[in-house]
């Protein structure tokens, strides 16, 4: 009997000490975030230092190089909080702050791979992530196993309906192009089409194509409904096929200010990742020469088409006599990157330059954006997927209107000037 009522006791103040946190907790703040080596010399441990408990946490670890925490803790608030120092095996740590908690990207050095647990302190407040050393094969198998966490829930976003006009004023020298005129007429070019799938990803069914047009038609009903003073020109609007020159002229003929080409990347490698915005120019990195060469195959698919690469001597010419279209496309490429990275929490792979035959002789700003992997099944599975789509168009979307608010201001401040 006795042991009953004591167990009933105990089971009494179990319930109570799961509830206490819960209704009673003073609201949590973080204070800092650290990270020190582990004692059996395996790794390493990330400590978050919280002031109270969280109602609970959840880690993931969707790709090779990236490990996901989210705190929940809702009014968690990070903002004073002190960043750990960095690490030799982490490259960077981001925060993604929403509604429902804090959240961290921890993103690892190349070839380092660590498996990642995370569990409460002793003292109930803190909680800890502890990184193990492992290998290759293990975590790409946990890695294909998890999801990615999405950090922000667009229904709860309220950004994209508001039109925000303030901006800082900066070195804005590089945005006079187009003889001071405002942007009003975007290209959309949606890559590929009708006999050309571009890639393909045959386990899923998902090809490039589809991903391309259906968010190219997203940013453009993003632009008529927020800045119905700009035309919207698509290259195509449909599933068919348009070379590549067709694309250059259907911008040419609307008087295009920017274009902006859309695309999805793939790779042997099937943990690979994330976004890459180009702008024409001399590659210059190994991968970006794979997604030029890539891209510009579709070329051996047009009429009498042969294989065509633009020469290295072509792209120094072209970037000798258009420094100034290629400064203002760098910038454009960067707000999308900006966009692409702070707020559809995409990992960028970056800004890169590449002779894109599609840009090539576009007499306007234009840059490539690859959306991210078909050949990666959880990335294919989020391009196609509604909620995906959403947040990368408005991404896109919310670099070109700052893009264009930035520059049409210049313009602007020009006209100013000069009637002084
Ligand atoms: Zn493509």
């Amino acid at each position: 009997m006795e042991r009953i009522q004591i167990l009933a006791i105990l089971v009494v103040a179990g319930i109570f000490a799961l509830l206490l946190p819960v209704h009673l907790s003073a609201q949590a703040d973080l204070e800092r975030v650290s990270v020190t080596e582990r004692s059996d010399g395996k790794g390493i441990v990330v400590r978050y230092h919280l002031t109270e408990p969280a109602d609970s946490f959840k880690i993931s670890h969707p790709a090779p190089d990236l490990i996901q925490f989210m705190i929940y803790a809702p009014g968690l608030d990070p903002v004073d909080f002190t960043l750990p120092d960095d690490h030799e095996i982490v490259q960077n740590f981001t925060y993604h702050n929403n509604h429902s908690g804090f959240g961290t990207d921890i993103v690892l050095e190349e070839d380092q791979y660590y498996k990642a647990n995370a569990y409460q302190d002793q003292n109930g407040r803190h909680l800890l992530i502890a990184f193990e050393q492992s290998t290759s094969g293990e975590i790409d198998q946990i890695a294909s196993n998890s999801d990615f966490i999405y950090w922000f829930d667009y229904q709860e976003e309220e950004d994209i309906p508001s039109f925000d006009f303030t901006f800082d004023d900066g070195d804005d020298s590089f945005l006079r192009i187009r003889n001071g005129e405002n942007i009003n007429v975007v290209v959309l070019d949606p890559g590929h089409g009708g006999r050309d799938p571009g890639a393909v990803n045959r386990q899923l069914g998902i090809r490039e194509k589809d991903i391309a047009l259906e968010v190219a038609k997203r940013v453009g009903d993003y632009i008529n409904q927020y800045m119905p003073e700009v035309e919207v020109v698509y290259t195509r609007s449909d599933d068919r096929f348009v070379e590549l020159e067709e694309r250059g002229r259907i911008a040419s003929q609307a008087n295009g200010d920017l274009f902006v080409s859309i695309h999805a990347n793939s790779a042997r490698n099937v943990h690979a990742y994330g976004s890459e915005i180009y702008f024409l120019g001399l590659a210059r990195t190994q991968s970006a020469l794979e997604a030029m060469k890539r891209e510009n195959s579709v070329i051996e698919l047009e009429e009498g088409g042969g294989p065509m690469q633009l020469s290295e001597e072509e792209l120094l010419i072209y970037e000798l006599a258009n420094a100034g279209n290629m400064a203002v496309s760098e910038r454009l490429a960067s707000m999308i990157e900006d966009q692409f990275r702070t707020r559809a929490q995409r990992r960028s792979r970056g800004v890169k330059q590449a002779g894109f035959v599609v840009l090539w002789n576009l007499p306007m700003p234009a840059v490539l954006v690859e959306l991210g992997f078909v050949s990666n099944p959880n990335e294919a599975r989020y391009m196609t997927s509604e909620y995906g789509q959403t947040i990368l168009a408005s991404a896109i979307f919310r670099a070109i209107r700052d893009f264009k608010v930035e520059h049409d201001k210049t313009v602007r401040q020009n006209s100013t000037a000069s009637n002084d």
